[in-house]
């Protein structure tokens, strides 16, 4: 495992068994119905695990409820990892399915894993407002000037793999939804310029709270768009 804070756990080869006597299989039953099961007295590492993310939020999407313990490195190809705290991840359902056994060839195409992935406090998440009508949000990763290409790619497959970009547009959709009445009575009362203050002071609190979640991507955009802040508003569907 010192090879998971260089980004390079994709080296570590896939084995079938621990030794002999403790297949993969055998490996899965000692997890399943003896680690995590819930009596046993191992199952307050697990929940500890579990329970570990600030709010309950999975780290892997950032926006879901934590269902769930995951194997970074799958079980199946990797028994010997099976119990090893480093390779147990808090995780939402949803993440947990589309990661499954998938295995990493190169280090581009590793997800990121939570306890040695550091990105930094720099904004990378970005959205934009596809000018139409009814409006859409698209959001994308920008990759700070300090990540490594390597780490570029990888938050690049990590988004595409957990399907963020889709999630995080139907959390915009439905957060313009909520406050597109608000900002019709003020853009009535106000003109753009109400409407831009009101969505500046919405993105320097999301700001203030975490740099990189999609309502503050979203409060950004909105606020910096003359576009939306002058007709956009009114084209929310
Ligand atoms: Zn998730």
């Amino acid at each position: 495992m010192k090879l998971g804070p260089i980004g390079k756990l994709f080296q570590i080869p896939t084995t079938a068994e621990v030794t002999p006597e403790l297949n993969g299989k055998l490996m899965a039953v000692i997890y399943k119905s003896h680690f995590a099961r819930v009596g046993a007295p191992t199952r307050g590492i697990y929940d500890a695990i579990r329970l570990a993310p600030k709010y309950g939020i999975c780290p892997l999407c950032g926006q879901r409820s934590v269902g769930s313990v995951d194997h970074y490195l799958p079980q199946s190809l990797h028994p010997i990892f099976n119990l090893t705290p480093v390779n147990l991840i808090p995780s939402c359902t949803d993440c947990n399915k589309a990661k499954l056994a998938k295995v990493a060839l190169t280090a581009e195409q590793q997800t990121l894993h939570p306890y040695f992935d550091d990105l930094g406090d720099e904004r990378w998440l970005v959205a934009d407002i596809l000018e139409s009508n009814p409006l859409a949000i698209k959001y994308r990763v920008r990759p700070p000037s300090y990540w490594t290409p390597v780490l570029a790619e990888r938050v690049k497959h990590h988004f595409e793999v957990m399907g963020i970009a889709v999630l995080y547009a139907a959390q915009a959709a439905s957060e313009l939804a909520d406050i597109s009445h608000a900002l019709v009575k003020l853009g009535n009362s106000g003109g753009a310029s109400a409407v831009r203050s009101h969505l500046y002071e919405e993105f320097a609190s999301r700001l203030a709270s975490d740099k990189n979640s999609w309502k503050t991507a979203l409060y950004e955009s909105l606020c910096l768009s003359a576009w939306f802040c002058n007709e956009g508003f009114r084209l929310v569907n």
